[in-house]
């Protein structure tokens, strides 16, 4: 069953769709309509880039919220007929169920389609999806932009601006296929980097993968506190706690599927990460101050360097998001 959305050139919200652009593609259909399918959707729509938007997602409160949002001009469960003449298919779904929607596409894909997927790791998803896909025209994709909310609901535009999507070509992938998903990145504002797709993970597995995984055992450690001083942990969380543990809000099955597949590389730099630790424990441990003074002191510049080069999140004051739901502030990561 398709669900129409409308086409009288407004959105639910009744302010007119911006297109300014020529479209890159006829028709791109989404599999999967969660926080980054449906902000990529919000700017496609926005900018023109696509004459039809397509959805699908398995819960059909989630079809309905996508319509009703004006994500997609249609949504079906059926993920075959829902990719039915796309020119692009985006895979939007956690990285351990790449496999299953790229098996439950494949009947419906037009010969010539291209599909892109926005997976936090990609050497296994390349694994998943082979199987199912013309490696040729699959181009692996990874946005590094965020927010730690999900769902239809969350989807904002705008969340690509100025960062960083980082394209992991297979060695069959053809140079045109990656050039036209370059384009649709670059067009929402993202700065696309191409880079081979084990270096991907590697990298991501210290800038992303770690903090989430010190964020989410932080606030468990917290919890495992008895009695007033678990209680004092709320009372107090502005201390530190707050900031630190953002991260901790996001979607528990996305970052099952990045540990579980991103295994080898997340181990190492916890390995590493673990080492580091030892050393500070020891060197508190022996009043070592000098020590102590020494590491924080480059960490203080690395983290400032890290914010000079504009990778640090930003607050964005709602006003620059008419449209993202009713919250005061959002906040964007990077992961
Ligand atoms: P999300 O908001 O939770 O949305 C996930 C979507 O995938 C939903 O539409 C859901 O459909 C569908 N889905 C979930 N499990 C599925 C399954 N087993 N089979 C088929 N469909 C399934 O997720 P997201 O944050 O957009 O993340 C999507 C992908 O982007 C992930 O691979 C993640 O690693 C990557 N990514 C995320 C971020 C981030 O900040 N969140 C940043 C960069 C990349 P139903 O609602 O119908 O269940």
């Amino acid at each position: 069953m398709m669900l129409d959305h409308g086409g009288d050139g407004t959105t639910p919200e009744g302010s007119p769709r911006c297109s300014r652009k020529a479209p890159l593609f006829g028709q791109i259909t989404f599999v999967g309509l969660g926080l980054i399918n449906g902000s990529i959707a919000r700017d496609v729509r926005r900018l023109g880039l696509a004459e039809r938007l397509v959805g699908t997602a398995r819960r059909t409160e989630t079809l309905d919220q996508a319509c009703a949002l004006g994500l997609v001009d249609e949504a079906t469960p059926d993920a075959a007929a829902a990719v039915r003449g796309a020119d692009l298919v985006v895979l939007g779904v956690p990285v351990g169920a790449s496999g299953e929607a790229a098996r439950a596409v494949a009947p419906g894909l037009r010969g010539d389609a291209i599909v892109t997927d926005v997976g936090s790791v990609k050497g296994k998803v390349i694994e998943l999806v082979a199987p199912h896909l013309d490696l040729r025209r699959f181009v692996p994709g990874h946005p590094v932009a965020g927010t730690e909310e999900s769902g239809p609901s969350a989807a904002i535009e705008r969340l690509f601006e100025n960062r960083w999507c980082i394209l992991t070509p297979h060695s069959m992938t053809e140079a045109g296929a990656t050039e036209r998903v370059a384009a649709l990145w670059r067009e929402i504002g993202s700065k696309v980097e191409l880079m081979d797709p084990a270096h991907h993970d590697k990298v991501l597995a210290i800038t992303s993968h770690l903090p989430h995984l010190l964020a989410f055992n932080i606030v468990n450690t917290a919890d495992d506190l008895e009695g007033v001083l678990k209680a004092e942990v709320l009372k107090y969380a502005a201390g530190g706690f707050t900031d630190f543990t953002r991260i901790a809000a996001s979607d528990p099955t996305m970052w099952r599927d990045v540990f579980l597949y991103n295994k080898s590389a997340v181990l190492e730099v916890i390995g590493r990460y673990i080492e580091d630790l030892v050393a500070l424990q020891r060197a508190i441990r022996w009043d070592e101050s000098d020590a102590l003074f020494e590491r924080f002191e480059s960490a203080q510049a690395i983290r400032r360097e890290v914010v000079r080069a504009g990778q640090a999140y930003k607050r964005i004051p709602s006003s620059k998001y008419p449209r993202a739901n009713n919250r005061q502030q959002l906040s964007r990561t990077f992961v």
